[in-house]
């Protein structure tokens, strides 16, 4: 027992667990930023290739952005003071949901003040215990919170796995309970896109709700960014769109897209929108500006795909194993290398931080035990130089610790 553990014994089982990570070698401590989210920025005090965030379009620190922010902050404060259904409704939090349902082409649109809040809130409330999910097995952390909170029968199937998707259908179909079947748009850990134009044609065969968290997918997917649905052309069959503010819009919140009756109903049963304090008024003028950038500076997003595209060829050149073998196939801008032992990644990451670049390792349990990886993410910013450096790195390090022959 540490002397920590030893003087106030009630938290001896959170320390004991510690010690657990500490023996495996998957024990982190934060890395913090010095400056600002960029390609090149500094943590710890250490300049690096930074692979590790999901500023996708470099918005983080767009100068409009930060006009936004300041004007925004001056004008109205930099608090809303209360929940949207009491005192905390202002004008321009109304303005970012009427600019995020013309965006994506939907009647109507509610921001959360995160993406986390978003899928948990509207998961756990459009539900309740007589209901169904299916939900796919990689879905991110906040579906499934949101799921067990709505107290519904929750059923998972096999990653993108349609013909399981269906068989579960099935299997429910004849209860009374309505069905909602989730994806995310594109997963987290390995980068893969969800097929949601064929869970979506389940769905109508069904008569299941569609529900699609499109967090790494705004920004990112579909014209100008508009996320997987978009992609699919699956926008009429698409009940609910979640997307995140967090990530390629560089700010913060999350949003759900549907109808103008989904939306009512989550104004008045939604526990994070009724419970839990509107943005700052700068967060809703930020994001507000982040959408004319997608609407009015497309290059980002091809920027960002064309450096994706020669990062991921450069990778599987020099022989890393970026998914596709025993884990699912990128195809987005993020990246995973697959390493398989969770002690070997960690050490890995740490080696490629002392030799310049971040680039995060991820274990168990946050992906499949054996299954550690390091995630890079690419974003439009990053500069050919800044890349070719970033893979220089990478294959000198994988040749020191025997990840790499030769
Ligand atoms: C990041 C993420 C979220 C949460 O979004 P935040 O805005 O960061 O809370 C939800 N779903 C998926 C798939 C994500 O990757």
């Amino acid at each position: 027992m540490t002397t920590a553990a030893a003087k106030r014994p009630q938290l001896a089982h959170l320390t004991a667990q510690l010690d657990d990570l500490r023996e495996r070698g998957t024990f982190f401590k934060l890395r913090v930023l010095d400056d600002q989210q960029a390609p090149v920025c500094t943590y710890d005090g250490k300049r690096v290739i930074n692979l590790a965030s999901n500023n996708y379009l470099g918005l983080c620190n767009h100068p409009k952005l930060e006009e936004a922010a300041i004007a925004a902050t001056k004008k109205y404060g930099v608090g809303s003071g209360a929940v949207r259904t009491i005192a905390g409704t202002m004008h321009i939090h109304m303005e970012l949901e009427e600019k995020i349902a013309a965006f994506k082409g939907v009647e109507a649109c509610v921001v959360f003040q995160s993406g986390f809040a978003a899928n948990a809130g509207t998961v756990s409330s459009i539900l309740g215990k007589e209901d169904f999910i299916l939900s796919d097995e990689l879905n991110h952390a906040s579906i499934i919170d949101g799921a067990r909170l709505s107290k519904a029968k929750i059923k998972v199937f096999r990653h993108k796995d349609i013909a399981h998707a269906e068989q579960l259908l099935q299997e429910v179909q004849n209860e009374p309970g309505r069905k909602l079947l989730i994806t995310d748009g594109v997963f987290s850990m390995d980068g893969d896109i969800g097929p949601v134009d064929k869970l979506a044609d389940l769905c109508e065969k069904y008569g299941a709700i569609m529900m699609v968290d499109d967090a790494h997918a705004s920004g990112v997917l579909g014209r100008n960014g508009r996320g997987s649905v978009d992609h699919f052309h699956a926008t009429d069959k698409v009940d609910v769109q979640v997307g995140t503010l967090s990530k390629a819009i560089g700010a913060l919140g999350g949003y759900v897209c549907g109808s103008r009756d989904l939306i009512d109903y989550l104004y008045h049963r939604a526990r994070p929108f009724l419970f839990s304090t509107s943005h700052p008024p700068s967060v809703a003028a930020t994001c507000i500006a982040a959408f004319d950038i997608l609407e009015n500076e497309p290059d980002r997003i091809q920027r960002l795909w064309d450096n994706t595209a020669y990062f991921k060829q450069q990778l599987t050149d020099a022989g890393f194993d970026v998914g596709g073998n025993t884990t699912p196939k990128s195809e987005t801008p993020i990246t995973p290398i697959i390493i398989g032992d969770g002690r070997r990644t960690m050490d890995f990451s740490r080696a490629l931080f002392d030799a310049g670049v971040m680039a995060t390792g991820i274990a168990f349990p946050t992906v499949p035990e054996g299954k550690a990886r390091i995630r890079t993410i690419m974003t439009s910013e990053h500069t050919r130089e800044q890349i070719d450096q970033a893979l220089e790195t990478f294959r000198s390090v994988a040749r020191k610790t025997g990840l790499l022959q030769s």
